[in-house]
């Protein structure tokens, strides 16, 4: 399973966070007030994941409102468009997971640094789409936002996940940082969800991808002025492209084979990242 590249299909980007408290929880803002803050900040869809609770929401009438809950055990698991909440208590992180599978929810590791988790034990569990490789929260109370060596670590094995930026939206000041940009053929919860599961969809906290070309063993990507464009593979593969002066804009990075996997990190400008989701070869 190869992730879609969002750039290689046809449709429209929509923008989302995928992991929201209310005060249904332990968020600050009420449902509709987080609806209304994310929409003015430009995201189309929202996905409320209240701990142990699936908040009911109205949305504004461009908003895409997805419901989920995030349930604790070891790790943090988020289920997005769980359809019915379920008693968490005593369950193991895989007995978590599999309740959310059976409701057909996209299942997703929530900060797995934050947690204290390793990458082994998150290899140990199955039927999740991913993890969050960054997390709004956590890094603004902790400096413990990045789980990219987690992505690292489980990505060369050959474990084919998705990485995820999230706001875990607690306080009105973490809302509207990070998002995942999906590209699909509207903003319908069939379409985002579609988008999400295959992967068609990149990750932000503020620098758009421009163009992103996948051509033989020739990877092209295209940014606004950044410091840096990574792209990420296993062991001493990969590579990082800087300006000699000034920023990058753009960079190509030839395949060599042994890569196993190649993702690439963009840092834009102020500390702004974007993930794209790793290709496996
Ligand atoms: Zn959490
Ligand atoms: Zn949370």
């Amino acid at each position: 399973m190869n992730f879609v590249n969002p750039f290689e299909v046809k449709g429209n980007w929509y923008k989302g966070n995928l992991h929201t408290h209310t005060t249904n929880s332990d968020g600050e803002a009420t449902p509709e007030e987080v609806l209304e803050i994310y929409g003015k900040a430009g995201y189309n869809f929202l996905c409320i994941t209240d701990h142990n609770k699936i908040t009911e929401a109205k949305a504004p009438e461009n908003m895409l409102f997805l419901r989920g809950s995030e349930k604790n055990s070891r790790n943090h698991i988020v289920g997005i468009e769980l359809q019915e909440e379920f008693d968490g208590e005593g369950l193991t992180d895989q007995q978590i997971i599999d309740r959310m599978n059976l409701q057909n929810a996209i299942v997703i590791i929530a900060h797995p640094y934050w947690s204290g988790v390793t990458s082994g034990e998150l290899l140990r569990l199955n039927g999740y789409l991913g993890i969050e490789v960054f997390n709004t929260v956590c890094n603004r109370l902790l400096g413990k936002g990045y789980s990219t060596v987690h992505f690292d670590e489980m990505l060369q094995t050959g474990r084919k996940i998705m990485g995820f930026a999230s706001d875990d939206t607690h306080s009105r000041k973490d809302a509207a940082h990070s998002f995942i940009m999906a590209k699909a053929d509207s903003c319908t919860k069939k379409d985002i969800l579609a988008s999400i599961k295959n992967g068609c969809f990149y990750s932000s906290t503020g620098v758009i991808i421009k163009n992103l070309e996948i051509a033989g063993s020739s990877i092209k990507v295209t940014c606004p002025p950044a410091e840096a464009i990574d792209f990420i593979a296993f062991n001493s593969s990969g590579k990082r492209f800087t300006a000699e002066k000034g920023e990058i804009e753009h960079a190509e990075y030839a395949v060599r084979g042994n890569e196993i996997y190649i993702r690439i990190e963009i840092t834009g400008r102020n500390g702004k990242k974007a993930w794209t989701n790793p290709l496996f070869l």
